[in-house]
């Protein structure tokens, strides 16, 4: 059992991405990480609380305080997603609203996905102007190796859940794809299958660019430089610039999906 928190501010950035241009972040979960999964990459470090219980983190009029100091004038979205995963936040849908009315921008949700069985958790995010789902695995070995999620969680629900969210969403659905090593035949093949039927309006091709927090570090919401690190880290695997490049060409060519993917030096 969690007590509500109040973070110092749920309101962070605006920081610059290939994904989304200018965006400033709200935080619905608070200092401390909280998410349903720990993936070998997450750029928190190590999550603090792992759990699927939706709750209130951090109260709305919190969010709303913090967010009338920040200009947005100069921003081009703003993203629901700091420090875990914002599904969890029982006041998702409420938050969403209020920082629509508010910002008149355009506001998503970064999410894993993994409480998308969940009809409460799928209306509440068709409000956001666009979601972008996680899918880093198309087998559950890989799932458990990657994205490390709680024992209860099921790949095969989350999948089913997000066909689900599709066919009820009009907003813009991005699917987000890391990959540490390059995938083999077979998970290209069905990951390709995968997003035939599920027609996202995108897809967004990754790998990690930045060493990995071994700690939480409220700082890695945002995005700093790699030489800003003043805490330990750990090097991440990572695919070259033409693996990403081969791939993303073949989702296009079959599916006809745009696929980005971020120029890697
Ligand atoms: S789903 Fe996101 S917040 Fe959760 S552990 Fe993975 S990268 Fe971190």
């Amino acid at each position: 059992m969690f007590t509500v928190i109040t973070p110092s501010t749920s309101v962070y950035g605006p920081v610059q991405s290939w994904r989304f241009g200018r965006s400033l972040g709200i935080d619905p979960i608070g200092p401390d990480s909280s998410c349903s999964f720990n993936c070998v990459y997450c750029q928190l470090g190590e999550i603090e609380h792992q759990s699927c219980n939706r709750q209130i983190f951090v109260p709305t009029q919190k969010i709303q305080q913090d967010l009338q100091s920040f200009p947005v004038c100069d921003v081009d979205t703003i993203t629901l997603s700091g420090s875990g995963e914002p599904t969890l936040a029982q006041n998702l849908g409420e938050i969403l609203v209020m920082a629509k009315q508010m910002t008149r921008k355009p506001v998503g949700v970064l999410t894993n996905g993994s409480l998308l069985g969940d009809r409460a958790v799928r209306e509440e995010l068709a409000i956001a102007d666009w979601v972008a789902v996680k899918v880093d695995a198309i087998s559950a070995d890989t799932f458990r190796r990657i994205n490390r999620p709680m024992p209860t969680i099921n790949l095969q629900e989350i999948w089913a859940g997000l066909l689900q969210f599709r066919q009820l969403y009009s907003g813009h659905l991005a699917i987000q794809t890391m990959l540490l090593t390059e995938w083999n035949e077979q998970d290209r093949g069905e990951y390709i299958r995968r997003m035939q039927a599920l027609r996202p309006d995108e897809i967004q091709l990754n790998t990690p660019t930045r060493p990995r927090p071994l700690t939480h570090q409220l700082a890695a919401r945002g995005n700093h430089p790699p030489n800003a690190c003043l805490y330990p880290t750990r090097q991440l695997k990572q695919v070259n610039a033409e693996v990403l490049q081969v791939f993303a060409d073949r989702i296009e060519s079959v599916i006809g999906i745009p696929v980005r993917y971020p120029l890697l030096k």
